[in-house]
């Protein structure tokens, strides 16, 4: 059997005109702990890679890319995103792979972008940042873009953005620590694989696959209560929890805890767990001996490491 690399599947880098919309939320005057980490492609990467026995990173742009820029522009800035990632990848194509970002303002040309991205530069599928000037994917307009990500037999990441303005304003305006991922994050994924999950999406596009972060936005814990209220709705051809179970995987990027771990190998089994950091957010040495100390076998501890994403990325 080929040697399978331990691989981390939530990195983020940025670029310089897409940085001031990440800094939302970043008091002025302060410089994040991770704010130098994004702009690296290569040396700091490799060495804080190296340092935790990090083999590959999947690559992404950090949130919200360019999702709430108008059409045109949000194009122009993805496929930018897309090429400065390519040539990180390219300079090191046995380290880096890429997740594009995606123009999502304009669906039919961020299908177009996915293909190109995939085709062209190698691309494992595509990361989406939550909400498009205050809308989720699952509205119709969107689902060009997961035909074409079912077409390519490529996953969609789907990773928090900031959440509605009426939403930080009606439950988070007082406490600032809680828009990102104080809770409102969380709020927010979950929300939007729900959504996913009840529109009829999957019922089209059977082989869709969709990965979630941060050990399943709090979704594997309310599987069996969310499985309990949704599956009232006549219009659904299957149970929630079987949607869930069947289309989604789960990573666990910046939520090195040990219950949350346990509780999605229960929920979802050690199969749709996927290793992933979130660095430079969280740490590569912290995420990787989480997974090392893990109360799992050695077996399921180099699925999560190694094969679980070898096999669904076909790395
Ligand atoms: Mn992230």
């Amino acid at each position: 059997m080929a040697h399978a690399k331990v691989v981390a599947i939530e990195e983020h880098f940025w670029t310089p005109n897409l940085q001031a919309e990440a800094m939302i939320g970043v008091p002025a005057g302060l410089t994040p702990h991770w704010y130098t980490g994004l702009s690296d492609l290569a040396d700091r990467r490799l060495k804080e890679m190296d340092e935790a026995g990090i083999e590959f990173q999947v690559i992404a742009h950090a949130p919200p890319g360019a999702q709430n820029k108008p059409a045109e522009e949000s194009v122009r800035l993805s496929r930018e995103a897309n090429d400065m990632l390519y040539e990180a990848c390219r300079a090191h194509p046995d380290r880096f792979g890429g997740f594009a970002l995606l123009p999502t303002p304009d669906p039919e040309a961020a299908a177009d972008e996915l293909e190109r991205t995939v085709t062209k530069y190698g691309f494992k599928g595509a990361m989406i940042h939550g909400l498009t000037h205050g809308s989720f994917t699952d509205e119709k307009r969107f689902w060009c873009i997961y035909e074409r990500a079912a077409a390519l037999n490529v996953p969609i990441y789907i990773h928090p953005g900031p959440p509605h303005p009426a939403v930080i304003d009606a439950y988070f305006k007082d406490y600032p620590t809680m828009v990102g991922a104080g809770i409102g994050f969380t709020f927010e994924t979950a929300t939007h694989a729900i959504r996913l999950s009840i529109c009829g999406l999957f019922d089209k596009f059977p082989s869709l696959r969709i990965i979630l972060g941060h050990m399943g936005e709090g979704l594997p814990f309310l599987l069996w209560r969310c499985d309990m209220a949704l599956s009232r709705d006549k219009g659904l051809k299957r149970k929630f929890q079987d949607y869930f179970r069947e289309h989604f995987y789960i990573t666990t990027s910046g939520n090195f805890s040990y219950p949350a771990l346990t509780c999605v190998a229960a929920e979802m089994s050690t199969d749709r767990i996927l290793f992933a950091v979130d660095w430079p957010y969280a740490s590569n040495k912290e995420g990787r001996e989480f997974i090392d100390n893990a109360p799992l076998s050695p077996h399921d501890k180099d699925k999560i490491l190694r094969h679980n994403t070898a096999k669904l990325l076909r790395l």
